[in-house]
């Protein structure tokens, strides 16, 4: 697919569940568009590392409050951020408050640089980018999640079991969806991408096509 030329300040926020595919698309389309990329997921998952790292009880909100103002982004291995044990403590981290207000200020940084950006998250669109002119929300079932992160996790030498995974992937969306400060949920805005029965390349194309309409208004 070519190379398109992004106008001054696109942002597109691409949101989405646990395993939705997301990640996926908001690289692709980082690359088509040339614009830089946040993982904003990341941020979350090194705020529940240094948790762990430093011992703490990963509900303990206090002590995630005060990590979250502290934490070197640089200090972590990515390898070390992926597995399913810390993307588990990563939502806890989530729910509370003072994690998310912590981390406001860097994404949105991030999203203002000349030219624009491509973040993925949970609450792109509602929360730290609700002016962004593109965003998608992109879904599939649990079923069709559970497959490719098992196929994922495979990869990475994780075993793991589908059941336990689809079960790790619906307590995870219970949770993001249910807790109450920036809770899991598609902007009135957003455009909703379900990429269950896509290969990569539909759901790029597809999603592609909906920065483009949304260029264009
Ligand atoms: O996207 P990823 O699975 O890496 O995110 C890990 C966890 O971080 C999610 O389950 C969610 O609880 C939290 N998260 C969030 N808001 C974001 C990105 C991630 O609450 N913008």
């Amino acid at each position: 697919m070519s190379v398109a030329q992004a106008p001054a300040g696109l942002v597109i926020a691409v949101d989405g569940p646990a395993a939705s595919g997301k990640g996926t698309l908001a690289r692709r389309l980082s690359a088509h568009y040339r614009l830089p990329y946040l993982d904003t997921g990341l941020l979350y998952r090194m705020v529940a590392r240094a948790m762990l790292d430093a011992g703490h009880d990963i509900r303990d909100a206090d002590a995630a409050g005060r990590l979250v103002l502290t934490f070197d982004d640089g200090a972590f291995a990515e390898d070390s951020l992926r597995g399913r044990e810390i993307g588990e403590a990563a939502s806890v981290v989530a729910a509370m408050p003072a994690v998310r207000s912590g981390l406001i200020a860097r994404q949105r940084r991030f999203a203002a640089q000349p030219g624009g950006a491509v973040l993925d998250g949970r609450d792109i669109g509602t929360v730290i980018c609700p002016q962004a002119p593109a965003k998608l929300f992109v879904t599939a079932t649990p079923e069709v999640r559970a497959a490719r992160r098992h196929k994922e996790l495979a990869g990475r030498g994780e075993p793991a079991t589908f059941e336990g995974i689809l079960a790790d992937i619906r307590r995870r969306d219970a949770r993001d969806s249910g807790r109450s400060d920036a809770p899991l949920r598609a902007a009135e805005d957003a455009v909703l991408l379900d990429t269950s029965a896509l290969t990569i390349d539909e759901a790029l194309a597809a999603a592609i096509a909906i920065v483009e309409s949304r260029k264009a208004r």
